[in-house]
């Protein structure tokens, strides 16, 4: 079974990345099966090493919105590149907006090892 830091690094980390093709999304999303039985509306890729992006469970303990005390902000902005659904985007052909930013991210931690589980937001 796929445990939550397994899905995290599925849907959530791309180190090598991004390709500068305007396809990026259309491909990753597809190729990280997130396009299977509904087009995620919303997805974050990280560019930055998985040691660095683990590191954030160390670092800036924030609330979460649902008031749960193991959200964490990263302390340097990182390389990422948001996916979003075009609203013209109709299942199975799965049509995403690309776009590449520098931004604190901010994941749920869990686990023993403490690390990434859930993407939370970009800020
Ligand atoms: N998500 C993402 N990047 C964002 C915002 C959301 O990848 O900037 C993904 C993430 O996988 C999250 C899902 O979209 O679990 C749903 O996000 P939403 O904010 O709707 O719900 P929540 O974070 O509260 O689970
Ligand atoms: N989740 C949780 N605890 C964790 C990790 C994840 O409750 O330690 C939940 C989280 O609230 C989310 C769901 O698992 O609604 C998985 O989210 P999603 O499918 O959007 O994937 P993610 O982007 O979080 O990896």
């Amino acid at each position: 079974k796929e445990s939550w830091a397994m899905m995290f690094q599925r849907q959530h980390m791309d180190p090598d990345g991004p390709s500068n093709d305007s396809n990026y999304c259309n491909q990753m999303m597809r190729r990280r099966l997130m396009t299977e039985g509904l087009c995620k509306p919303v997805n974050t890729f990280i560019h930055e090493p998985l040691v660095d992006v683990q590191a954030i469970c160390l670092q800036g303990n924030i609330i979460c919105k649902n008031g749960k005390p193991n959200c964490h902000k990263s302390s340097s902005s990182m390389k990422i590149t948001d996916c979003r659904v075009k609203s013209s985007s109709k299942y199975p052909d799965c049509d995403y907006h690309t776009s590449h930013k520098e931004r604190h991210i901010i994941v749920v931690c869990g686990g023993n090892p403490y690390v990434p589980a859930h993407f939370h937001a970009s800020v």
